[in-house]
């Protein structure tokens, strides 16, 4: 039996790369083939995005065992994986061992993605959890159709995407401007996205904050944010009627390290993005550029309501995760967002509810406060505007739904929720 380890390379990639290269999209497979002098597969997670330790366990039947990306403490933090593999004959089956590890790792995808070129994915079949070795795995199964196949945890969304899918196209309306919000830890740039159109005399600006991948595993969630982006430069008049009385601004990246590097980003040390918003100096620049934007719209009373999109959320529907209604400190706060749902229809997550799958009917479910340190969503709630709406959006990754047509239709649903709110006057200040 031949085995070969595949070593990951020192996190060098950088975005820069991407954009140089001129194409659609980060259809670049760039490690060296690791072929020993009898083995025809060879595996690479040598890309943007590309991440966990992957290996080749045998040739014939052909066997790949793999660990998603571990930021240390297994179960949560253990989530994200994406390889490319190459030198299997068309039509040849390949069975695909998940290696859950000690804690197991969490948010196992029942289908998992491949394509054969980055840019059209499809859904595996279904797998199934195993025990092999005394170990606990779950194993998919696919007949490839191509020689070169990649494999991912969830659809892919890295900045590549939304400098060669999304920039040009939102650049040509007047009012939008792409700036960068700040430069990672490591040097990369944060984009983000400003819609400011100039007030007209007799509307309320309005200040809504959309940002998602504080955990970079989430990629369903920056799909959501990429196809609202694309609805808010629509000809759709509830788009353009929510831009005249409102400033936006979108961050669809927020760990661009963790996404560049193909790490899970969820539970890194010392705290991850969504976390440690209360504590001082801060830790993420990410984290310090919000804080400082959200305070300037606090001083003008104009931080009115923030999204955090997150995932996977889980196999029935979109829901946001929200504070108990008394815990909220604002009586504004609690009347505004009981309003929003009014608009958007969401009704509490409850078991029924569970039994159905959608990406349009967006519940909610309320949980008690997290401990210390404390998340984006509470730090907003808290530290800024008495009338603040402030949600947590769990986008529903890992469904058969959860395709870029699926995330689009939970965008356009919850854009014109937001328009309707706003342009109806339903928010109270
Ligand atoms: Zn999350």
């Amino acid at each position: 039996m031949n085995r070969i380890s595949l070593s990951r390379r020192g996190f060098i990639k950088n975005t820069g790369m991407i954009t140089a290269s001129g194409i659609l999209l980060p259809n670049l497979l760039t490690g060296k083939a690791l072929n020993s002098m009898n083995q025809s597969i060879s595996i690479s997670t040598d890309f943007v995005s590309g991440g966990g330790d992957v290996r080749v366990v045998s040739e014939n039947p052909h066997r790949i065992r793999f660990k998603a990306h571990n930021e240390g403490g297994g179960g949560w933090s253990q989530v994200w994986w994406y390889f490319a593999l190459e030198g299997v004959k068309s039509g040849e089956e390949i069975v695909l061992e998940l290696d859950r590890g000690v804690p197991a790792s969490a948010g196992i995808s029942p289908q998992v993605f491949f394509s054969y070129d980055q840019k059209v994915w499809g859904l595996t079949d279904t797998g199934k959890s195993a025990i092999i070795d005394s170990r606990e795995f779950f194993v998919y199964k696919h007949v490839v159709r191509g020689d070169k196949v990649w494999f991912a945890y969830d659809l892919p969304y890295t900045p590549a995407h939304l400098d060669l899918l999304l920039t040009s196209d939102v650049s040509k309306n007047p009012d939008a401007e792409i700036f960068e919000f700040c430069k990672t830890k490591k040097g990369r740039p944060v984009t983000a996205i400003r819609f400011d159109k100039p007030k007209q005399e007799s509307k309320k600006k309005h200040g809504i904050w959309l940002q998602a991948r504080t955990h970079a595993f989430e990629s369903g969630s920056s799909w959501v944010l990429h196809e609202l982006l694309r609805w808010l430069i629509s000809e759709d008049p509830m788009a353009k009627n929510l831009l005249d009385c409102s400033t936006l601004v979108v961050v669809p990246i927020v760990d661009v390290d963790g996404v560049v590097e193909g790490r899970t980003g969820k539970n890194q040390q010392p705290h991850d993005h969504n976390r440690g918003w209360d504590i001082l100096p801060d830790h993420w620049p990410e984290t310090k550029a919000s804080k400082s934007l959200l305070m300037e719209w606090k001083e003008q009373n104009m931080l009115d309501m923030f999204i955090d999109f997150h995932g996977p959320g889980n196999n029935s529907h979109p829901y946001f995760i929200i504070a108990e209604t008394n815990s909220l400190p604002y009586d504004k706060q609690q009347k505004n967002r009981k309003k929003f749902f009014e608009v958007l229809k969401s009704k509490p997550l409850d078991d029924i509810a569970r039994l159905s799958q959608s990406m349009t009917q967006i519940y909610h479910s309320e949980r008690p406060w997290d401990q210390k340190p404390n998340t984006a969503r509470k730090w907003v709630t808290m530290e800024t505007t008495d009338h603040n709406v402030a949600l947590t959006l769990e986008v529903n990754m890992n469904t058969p739904l959860s395709t870029m047509d699926g995330y689009r239709s939970e965008a356009i649903t919850l854009g014109r929720a937001i328009s309707n709110y706003f342009v109806q006057n339903h928010h109270q200040r």
